[in-house]
């Protein structure tokens, strides 16, 4: 080598953090006493380091007064190491890393990096770096890469130069310090996403940051290499057998032993004993040149300050203390050149003779003293003489290139053959081969038990749990039959309901239909009862008109009367004196003439009164008949409502009724849904009885999922029919309150037109009193004047007997007569034109009534055919509502039983595990993957 390997011990440091916050509130003492700058007091007991930090160190004194001075070694082609050793929140993993993106804070870790690039620039131009950092930590003893989360338990192998390295880790290459922090930052992350309890697995975990420097000289072609390990050690404490929660005694001795195996490392070292206990666990082994190796390695000792860590701080101390004597042989790191090696070969060549001059030398006084034969002390061997003789041989045969090869140096008394001595060399690499491919191999197996024993939780897991499964299902299965039984019951008595419900609708039906019959008649009865009410109408008008017609004739007869009167006051008026002179016959023939006219009137009269009369009583016939018929129509008219109300609740009834129908057949639909259900899972049973448990799973799976299938094309199937059912309920009430509605217009237009008939009515009656009270003054002047005519005739007659004796006075008397009858008729006239008033009155109000009448007749027709009309539409939606009734039954009904066979279908023995084509291919792939051999992890778990 070109530098002489040097021989130095383990830096070690000691740093105390400040009291926490924690320990502040408990009023934790602050125990640690510092005396100078490599002491520290606990206790009164002195513990030497190669310094001592006190709490108030910042973190950039403590990297330049520690850590600073392993960049130039590492940069320099040696090799270095950081631990970081102590309890549980001591310090490490702020000293190692600290905040990593706080320049002020930020620890060791990153400040080396960023000194690294720095120094690496200020270096010889001629020079070229590779570095790669690695990152992963050891947790229960095995090595997690933490920059490739998939490499989960890596293995320790060694290099050529017998150098143990982690074999297969990410080995990442970098050329900034970013990215360098990006690798740090990339490792925690995977850290943290792996771990639930990250305070606890930091704890107990080690983590481990290399750096791997590689430098080439383009001039000289000298390579160098450093590796730089920062250990960032799991929690000195120990801990217990109940100690960690969730872990089994086994794991806690695993937590235990990688540093309770860097502690016998480090107490074989400091003994100077001859084993070291590298291989015991794969942190030491991957620091064995940390430890007592090639390298530069400083030991951080991080303590607690608080007199309730005093003892961990002690033993933190103590363990510090033991290191502290480690001694590392160190040497440069470089792949030498064809110049280097040649010296190098001399070098050893010379070495080479020496050794075997010493070995002739041992080997001919061996063979002295087996042969029992004593050596004196002279003879002897000697290392200083016989170097000297070596010398003094090489100077005589200066270029003897007949030097025999070189030899391992063997053990005092044992001889050894050259031949033996190689094969002891190759044995040796040979067993350390075979020893780390039984690591390799106790790796895999490791690794194979692990996944095996996870598997076979995995499988105890769902062997139970399916265990439990098939205890419910039995038990279900159970409870399931007796439901089954239940429900078998339950589902006669409600067919059984059915079959009565629907006797009852057809019963309701036929009542509806009966009452719509009914119905029918009477508005049949109330259109001839109208039509009767229109004839009397008609009648009544006729009667009106005959009433007319007679007033017609008694107003000529009277007018033809008052001209006689008149004609007959003339008479008497021209023939006053004529009389007198005249015979007597010719008076007598007047007075015939006279008579015949009274008798005549006196007949026209009473036929006139007859006529009245028979008016009268016609007129009070018609009221009655009107009246009956208007009694008629209301009776009818209740009737009418009574039976619209009887069809309202009956459709209610028949609508519950309905509706109890579809729960019940709901309730029905359910039942068969959960016998088939049943039935299936009784199938699986058998099936998983015949330890056919997955593949019974599968079926049932299937079988639930076709049930499912079928429930929801049912339900959907209902739902829709169930809408549609709505849909025409909501049209048949729209379609009764239309109805209703018309029945209602129709009443308030009858009360109208009885308004209408009653006022007619009395405007007749006082018509009818007008006229016959007209009738009877005009029979009453009549008859006065008759007496009065008959009177003056009677004295006429009387003083026509004495008119020779008095003509004077008999002129006189005609005077007044004649004045008394001109007054009289001067009153007929008034009251005759008093007639004529009043019957034009009449007759101008007549045709308003008739009007009326008539445009109320038209309403009532009207009325009757909307009547007709709603009636009909009535009938038509009964009719289409019972039809679509009708349809829907039918459609429910051979649903009922197709329903049935479609949830049966799946678990027809036919179609079991595989009759249809598409079920053979699916239980089949089940199959499969159920058959899946148990090695696939969560292949349990995935069922
Ligand atoms: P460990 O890694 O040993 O379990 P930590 O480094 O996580 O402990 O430290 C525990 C706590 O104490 C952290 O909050 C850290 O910031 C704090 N701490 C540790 N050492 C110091 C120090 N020298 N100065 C200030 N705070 C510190
Ligand atoms: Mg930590």
């Amino acid at each position: 080598m070109a530098d002489p390997a040097a021989e130095t011990t383990i830096n070690v440091v000691c740093r105390f953090r400040p009291l926490n916050s924690s320990e502040v509130a408990r009023g934790d003492k602050y125990i640690p006493k510092f005396q100078g700058e490599d002491c520290v007091l606990i206790a009164g007991k002195p513990y030497h380091f190669d310094r001592v930090f006190q709490s108030d160190t910042t973190q950039v004194q403590f990297y330049n007064a520690v850590a600073q001075k392993i960049v130039r070694d590492v940069l320099g082609g040696y090799n270095g190491t950081i631990f970081a050793y102590g309890q549980t929140a001591s310090g490490k993993t702020h000293t190692m890393e600290g905040k990593l993106h706080d320049s002020d804070m930020m620890g060791v870790i990153p400040r080396i990096v960023d000194d690294i690039f720095n120094y690496i620039y200020s270096m010889d131009e001629n020079l070229e770096f590779h570095i790669k950092v690695s990152y992963f930590e050891i947790y229960l003893d095995k090595i997690k890469d933490l920059l490739d989360v998939s490499k989960v338990n890596l293995s320790v192998h060694e290099d050529k130069n017998r150098v143990p390295y982690v074999k297969g880790c990410t080995e990442r290459f970098v050329s900034s310090p970013e990215e360098v922090m990006d690798a740090i930052d990339e490792g925690k992350n995977s850290r943290h996403v792996a771990v639930t309890n990250m305070n606890e697995h930091s704890s107990r975990s080690h983590s481990i940051f290399l750096i791997n420097i590689k430098q080439e000289n383009s001039q000289t072609g000298q390579k160098l290499t450093g590796k730089l390990y920062l250990v960032d050690l799991a929690g000195s404490e120990k801990v217990g057998k109940t100690g960690a929660e969730g872990t089994v005694l086994d794991e806690a001795k695993m937590i235990n032993k990688s540093l309770s195996s860097l502690g016998n490392v480090i107490s074989a070292l400091s003994e100077g004993s001859g084993y070291v206990p590298y291989r015991d666990s794969k942190m030491t082994r991957i620091l064995q040149d940390s430890l007592g190796g090639n390298c530069r390695t400083t030991m951080v000792i991080c303590c607690s300050p608080s007199a309730f860590n005093d003892a961990e701080t002690r033993s933190t101390l103590m363990f510090g203390q033991r290191a502290k004597t480690i001694k590392n042989t160190v040497s440069l790191n470089v792949e030498l050149t064809a110049e280097q090696w040649k010296k190098k070969w001399e070098k050893e060549n010379e070495k080479n003779k020496t050794l075997k001059n010493t070995v002739t030398w041992l080997e001919a006084e061996l063979n002295r003293w087996r042969s029992g034969e004593s050596v004196p002390v002279e003879d002897q061997f000697d290392k200083e003489k016989a170097q000297a003789e070596v010398q003094a041989l090489d100077s005589a045969l200066n270029n003897d290139k007949t030097a025999p090869a070189p030899a391992l140096t063997p053990l005092p008394g044992v001889k050894l053959t050259e031949a033996e001595t190689k094969q002891y060399g190759a044995e040796m690499a040979k067993l350390y081969k075979e020893m780390d491919d039984k690591d390799d191999e106790i790796n895999q197996q490791s690794q194979l038990l692990e996944s095996l024993k996870q598997q076979m939780l995995d499988q105890e897991e769902l062997l139970s749990s399916s265990r439990q499964d098939h205890d419910t299902l039995q038990t279900e299965l159970s409870r399931l039959l007796s439901e089954n039984e239940a429900s078998k019951e339950e589902v006669k008595e409600v067919l059984q309901a059915l079959e009565e419900l629907a006797v009852n609708y057809d019963q309701k039906s036929q009542e509806v239909e009966d009452k719509a019959q009914e119905f029918e008649a009477l508005s049949e009865e109330l259109n001839e009862k109208s039509s009767s009410l229109a004839s009397i109408d008609c009648e009544l008008q006729k009667l009106k008109e005959m009433t007319n017609h007679q007033k017609k004739r008694v107003t000529e007869m009277m007018s033809s009367l008052l001209k006689d009167l008149a004609e007959i006051g003339i008479a008497l008026g021209s023939n006053d004196i004529k009389v007198t002179t005249r015979s007597s016959g010719l008076v007598d023939e007047e007075f015939t003439v006279a008579r015949l006219y009274i008798s005549k009137m006196k007949s026209e009269v009473k036929a006139m009164v007859k006529h009245s009369k028979q008016l009268e009583s016609s007129r009070s016939e018609s009221t009655q008949k009107i009246e009956a018929t208007e009694m008629e129509l209301i009776a009818l008219q209740l009737r009418v409502s009574q039976h619209e109300a009887k069809i309202k609740s009956l459709t209610d009834s028949l609508q519950n009724v309905e509706q109890k129908k579809r729960q019940l057949e709901e309730t029905v639909d359910s039942l068969n849904e959960e016998i088939v259900r049943i039935k299936a899972q009784e199938k699986v049973n058998t099936l998983e009885k015949d330890n056919e448990i997955q593949s019974a799973n599968e079926i049932k799976d299937a079988v639930e999922k076709q049930i499912q299938s079928h429930r929801e094309i049912h339900q959907k199937q209902i739902g829709s029919l169930r809408d549609e059912l709505d849909h025409k309920e909501k049209l048949m009430t729209e379609l009764q309150d239309l109805n209703q509605k018309i029945v209602l217009e129709q009443e308030r237009l009858r009360v109208e037109h009885e308004k209408l008939k009653a006022a007619d009515q009395e405007k007749n009656s006082r018509y009818i009193c007008r006229y016959v009270e007209l009738h009877a003054r005009e029979l009453q002047t009549l008859h006065n004047l008759r007496r009065l005519f008959v009177k003056d005739l009677t004295t006429r007659v009387k003083k026509s007997a004495h008119m020779d004796s008095d003509d004077a006075e008999s002129t006189t008397m005609q005077k007044q007569k004649i004045c008394f009858l001109e007054s009289n008729l001067e009153q007929l006239t008034k009251a005759h034109k008093q007639l004529l008033r009043d019957n034009a009155d009449l007759r101008s109000e007549l045709p308003k009534l008739e009007k009326r009448l008539r445009a109320t007749a038209e309403r009532v027709k009207a009325l009757e055919a909307a009547l007709r009309e709603a009636k009909e539409n009535a009938a038509i939606d009964r009719k289409r509502y019972d039809q679509e009734m009708e349809r829907i039954k039918d459609a429910v009904k051979p649903k009922n039983t197709g329903r049935r066979a479609s949830i049966a279908k799946p678990i027809r023995p036919g179609q079991l595990p595989g009759a249809s084509p598409i079920n053979t291919s699916v239980n089949r792939s089940n199959l499969i993957q159920n058959n899946q051999p148990a090695g696939i992890k969560g292949g349990g778990n995935s069922r």
